[in-house]
């Protein structure tokens, strides 16, 4: 039943925490690229933020010019720290995620990411937490600082046959970001929001962790079964 369907899901604070190296990598970063210290790197709030939004508050707070080739510049550096942090501080896989993913595939679900972060550090981190593998498309930080734009991206890639019908995330611009593209939302608190105010924020199934699998399963295919596909919102300019 419904196993033809794609599910998305994003990563920090859904999947996994990154135990602080994603902060500490930026400063580093920033400095490569930009030339310039960062003077409050702790008082950023990546919650739900994507990774271009973020460099382009950081260079327009330090009045420091901004073009493609710094950002680009700078995703490489971010990539390189990040994923060497990772080596030494691996990310922290949520309870039951591994398991769930695994269970979602076995059952012919198509697996997706959708994420602020960018593609290299995407990959690395569901790497860096043994789940890479469940996950065969996605779309990332760099592509777009607007989460809804990177679904909609993400949404385009499904593989044949897997249409996108459901989003899992921890935030309410997940919420947002799903419902904007037709798709059910399921969220989970396991990031920084409240249970609370993600019903508040309109998801259609929210969960506090995923450490029992079956349970998670069974309100995912009761979300499925429950909301019907709606042709997706497009973005306004
Ligand atoms: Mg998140």
């Amino acid at each position: 039943m419904n196993s033809q369907a794609s599910i998305l899901f994003d990563i920090d604070g859904t999947l996994l925490f990154a135990r602080g190296v994603g902060r500490i990598a930026f400063a580093a970063s920033f400095r490569g690229a930009y030339g310039v210290e960062y003077p409050d790197i702790g008082a950023i709030s990546f919650v739900g933020a994507t990774d271009s939004g973020v460099i382009r508050q950081m260079a327009a707070r330090c009045s420091v010019p901004n073009s493609p080739a710094r950002e680009e510049h700078f995703f490489f550096l971010l990539a390189r720290h990040l994923d060497a942090a990772m080596d030494a501080r691996p990310p922290q896989i949520f309870p039951g995620v591994p398991e769930l993913l695994r269970e979602l595939n076995n059952r012919g679900y198509r697996l997706g990411l959708v994420t602020g972060n960018i593609r290299a550090t995407a990959w690395a981190k569901v790497r860096h937490a043994g789940v890479d593998s469940c996950f065969s498309f996605g779309a990332y930080g760099d592509e777009s600082e607007d989460r809804n734009e990177i679904t909609r991206l993400a949404i385009g890639r499904a593989p044949e046959g897997g249409t996108p019908r459901l989003l899992v995330g921890d935030t309410p611009r997940d919420i947002e970001a799903a419902h904007r593209n037709g798709l059910a939302a399921l969220a989970v608190g396991t990031g920084w929001v409240s249970l609370d105010d993600l019903t508040r924020s309109g998801a259609d199934a929210v969960i506090q962790d995923f450490s029992d699998t079956e349970q998670t399963i069974r309100l995912i295919e009761s979300v499925l079964e429950q909301t019907t596909v709606h042709p997706p919102t497009r973005n306004t300019p």
